[in-house]
């Protein structure tokens, strides 16, 4: 399958202007980026009228099927949220609704131009099962997450073989400090070494963490109590990162640990407003996650975007720093090099996650200035098609893969029940 995209405001690969001209794809790859249309047969020529095809945006960190507790838990700070009120839900949760609930969140990342996730819950054969069905491309996570097992490794080792390793690929998913023992965390470490795997963290999200860890642990902050366990030995990611020092960003950045932030649902949750200047001034590679759709409640990158421009000017009371081209950046080749894919980049050689975006709206005019208006103004809506490796998913509204009807009857189904539950 060979696709054309002609006519196209072309996002070049260093994410810092646009290339008038035309891509070709081949199979699962761009083989083509130019000014002339080459001479090659195509089996679908597509006349981008102009708008904007650009790299799909690379989702560092959710919970996808959380999708199914949206607007269940509002206004409440993390702790509350989490063990009084989340959990207790999960815990209703079936293996079946976990996969509509994947479901559901896909057609989200589909029609809002997200081509790529880090998946971090449990119940993964269902998720893996959805994700496989949707085409999407995923990191998933899997380990001492919020639902507990009886043998760590050996359930770390059953897990293994559900990752391809080509579109969804395996890393080690350790919750939080706080849902973990340090023997856990060390059986992790251990096995992620054996195995070759990154791993991931919710870490230093909120105060409460942060300062029950230093009681806990001889005056170590996370980052410290980490360190002192191996766990940036491996390759890593670390969600959030809202409450750190300097001490603890150079812990980060001397490992070249990988940070993703988070900012909804920092603010939702009244978490805090994590010091993204900082984190660039210490050259850590910051990537951009939605969180789960529990504490959100979207699952949309232009949301997010805004709130990391914004609120990172807000923390340091300086309009001029994190700027919308240094953003655009986190929410796409920051996040695939986090995630270990090669996507992220409109260039010869790589894969074909490719979006395009109508331009042709109110808040996108006068279109000079289309990098500043990725992030200050454009909104997921805008998002006319979604191609994730060479294939187009989803395009002028209506999903290539998937069941809108079904998904839309199942989880409704499934709300209705956790609501008779959960008294
Ligand atoms: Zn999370």
């Amino acid at each position: 399958m060979r696709i054309l995209f002609k006519n196209a405001k072309i996002l070049d690969a260093e994410i810092s202007n646009f290339l008038q001209g035309h891509v070709v794809v081949e199979g699962d790859t761009i083989i083509y980026v130019g000014e002339i249309i080459p001479k090659l047969s195509f089996d679908e020529i597509i006349d981008c009228h102009n708008n904007i095809l650009m790299p799909g945006f690379v989702n560092a960190h959710c919970h996808s099927p959380m999708t199914l507790l949206r607007g269940a838990c509002d206004d409440m700070p993390l702790n509350n949220w989490l063990f009084d009120n989340i959990i207790p839900l999960e815990n209703k949760l079936t293996a079946e609704d976990i996969f509509w609930g994947e479901k559901l969140a896909i057609l989200e990342y589909l029609a809002s131009g997200i081509t790529c996730i880090e998946e971090c819950y449990f119940e993964n054969e269902s998720i893996i099962k959805a994700l496989k069905q949707s085409g999407l491309r995923a990191r998933v996570g899997f380990g001492p997450s919020t639902r507990k097992v009886e043998n760590l490794v050996d359930f770390l080792k059953s897990q293994l073989s559900l990752c391809d390793g080509e579109m969804i690929k395996p890393c080690i998913y350790v919750h939080s400090i706080y849902t973990t023992s340090s023997s856990e965390i060390e059986q992790c470490v251990d096995f992620a070494a054996k195995y070759n795997l990154p791993m991931s963290i919710h870490l230093c999200e909120t105060l409460e963490e942060v300062g029950n860890c230093t009681v806990n642990n001889g005056g170590l902050t996370p980052p410290q109590y980490l360190e002192s366990l191996g766990f940036f030995d491996r390759q890593t990611l670390c969600y959030h990162c809202v409450h750190m020092d300097k001490d603890d960003l150079q812990i980060l950045s001397d490992y070249d640990a990988n940070i993703c932030t988070c900012p909804s649902s920092n603010v939702k949750l009244a978490s805090g407003i994590a010091p993204v200047y900082a984190m660039q001034n210490k050259n850590i590679n910051i990537s951009i996650g939605t969180d789960g759709a529990a504490s959100n409640n979207s699952l949309d990158m232009f949301k997010e975007m805004f709130l990391v421009a914004t609120l990172s000017k807000v923390d340091i009371s300086d309009a001029s720093v994190v700027r919308a081209k240094e953003v655009l950046k986190m929410s796409i080749i920051n996040g695939a090099k986090a995630l270990g894919f090669d996507c992220g980049e409109v260039k010869v050689g790589k894969k074909a996650d490719l979006i395009l975006i109508d331009t042709q709206k109110p808040h996108m005019q006068p279109n000079d200035n289309l990098l500043s208006h990725l992030v200050y103004s454009a909104k997921s809506s805008d998002v006319y098609l979604t191609m994730v490796n060479g294939e187009i998913l989803y395009r002028d509204g209506k999903f290539l893969r998937e069941d809108v009807d079904t998904i839309y009857k199942k989880v409704n189904e499934i709300k209705e029940r956790l609501k008779n539950e959960y008294k």
